[in-house]
């Protein structure tokens, strides 16, 4: 970090994904001193969205759903009321690699008019997270009465908000904190190509399309669409293994992915633009036990802490760590 810990009184949350926001959130609700850290020029971590061509759009998370009667569709509602979220729709297409063949039901989807990034912007509001810090190091208690140090500096506990692998690489190998991270190398990789049209030419009632068969697509959304702007904007998002196979030059998959897009939802059209990003480590190939982890004095949470990886499993994973630590 460039500078220490204001106080060793205050728990150190490093990431300010929605689960290092929800935890930062419900410590400060519990009147815990807290700071909430990014190496990130701002809030949001995997719901990702960037301004392209004066445009907002969602690079990472495609939407997020809310267990019906849940502590976190309290939140989505509250953010509903507000206009910051909104229903997308609960049906999208299926397709395989050479055309469209079906439709799926399931839970009503939520989007954002202003990008995902704005519901964690939202949520740290008036929690002063603080941008541009990357930490290096984080070294738990130990029985001699040492206090958990980041980079040095001690702190009252530190969490540690982001995927496992990124996490683990911050512990001291042979740590009991290190060690609760199993799991970490099945992480899977995921490429975003966001397509920019000339104008809309796939059905007004696609919204996205699981894609089935294919070497190179899982996915693809409709941004307009789930944005509310209508725009002539496609998000596709790769199979791991394809993207396993261009981590280190993504711009390589976007004329394989113009080619897919095109073929799985029988366009004719090509698109004006496109962009890549590269996740790394967009989700986690096994879940941990529990809603999330604590062991001399550091704590981890994110969206491997519960039933399946999603927006919501990494909120309520905070959400618990932050009350945890907080003791209520
Ligand atoms: C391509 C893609 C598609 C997805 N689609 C969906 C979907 O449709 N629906 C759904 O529910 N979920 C989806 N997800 C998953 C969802 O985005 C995540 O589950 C959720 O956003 C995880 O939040 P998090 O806070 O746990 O982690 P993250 O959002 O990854 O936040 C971690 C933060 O930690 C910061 N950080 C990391 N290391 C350091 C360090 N050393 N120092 C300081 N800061 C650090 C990072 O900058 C980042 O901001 C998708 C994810 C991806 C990548």
């Amino acid at each position: 970090m460039t500078h220490p810990p204001a106080s060793s009184d205050a728990v150190l949350v490093v990431g300010a994904g929605i689960s290092g926001a929800a935890c930062a959130r419900a410590l400060a609700g519990a009147e815990v001193p807290v700071r909430l850290v990014d190496r990130g020029r701002r809030p949001g971590g995997r719901m990702a969205s960037r301004r392209l061509d004066g445009r907002v759009v969602d690079l990472g998370a495609s939407y997020l759903t809310a267990p019906e009667g849940s502590p976190f569709a309290a939140v989505v509602d509250g953010w509903v009321a507000r206009g910051l979220a909104r229903p997308w729709t609960d049906t999208f297409a299926v397709a395989g690699p050479d055309g469209l063949r079906d439709r799926r039901t399931g839970p009503v989807r939520y989007a954002a008019p202003g990008g995902l990034r704005a519901l964690v912007e939202d949520l740290v509001e008036g929690l002063r997270p603080e941008a541009g810090l990357t930490v290096a190091a984080v070294v738990p208690a130990d029985d001699a009465g040492h206090a958990v140090t980041v980079d040095g500096a001690p702190v009252r506990a530190a969490v540690l908000a982001m995927p496992d692998p990124q996490a683990r690489r911050l512990l001291p190998e042979g740590s009991a904190a290190h060690a609760a991270l199993h799991g970490a190398d099945t992480w899977r990789p995921a490429i975003a190509v966001v397509l920019r049209f000339g104008e809309r030419s796939w059905p007004a009632d696609l919204h996205g399309a699981f894609v089935h068969d294919s070497d190179v697509l899982g996915w693809v959304a409709d941004d307009g669409d789930r944005r509310g702007d209508g725009a002539p904007v496609l998000v596709a998002h790769t199979v791991p293994a394809f993207a396993a196979a261009h981590l280190e030059d993504p711009d390589a998959v976007v004329a394989p992915v113009v080619a897919a897009v095109r073929a799985a939802l029988g366009l004719v059209a090509e698109p004006v633009a496109a962009v890549a990003h590269r996740w790394t480590f967009s989700a986690p190939g096994e879940q941990h036990d529990g809603t999330s982890g604590l062991v001399d004095g550091v704590g981890v949470c994110g969206d491997a802490w519960g039933e399946r990886s999603s927006v919501g499993t990494a909120w309520a994973s905070g959400d618990a760590l932050g009350r945890r630590l907080a003791g209520v």
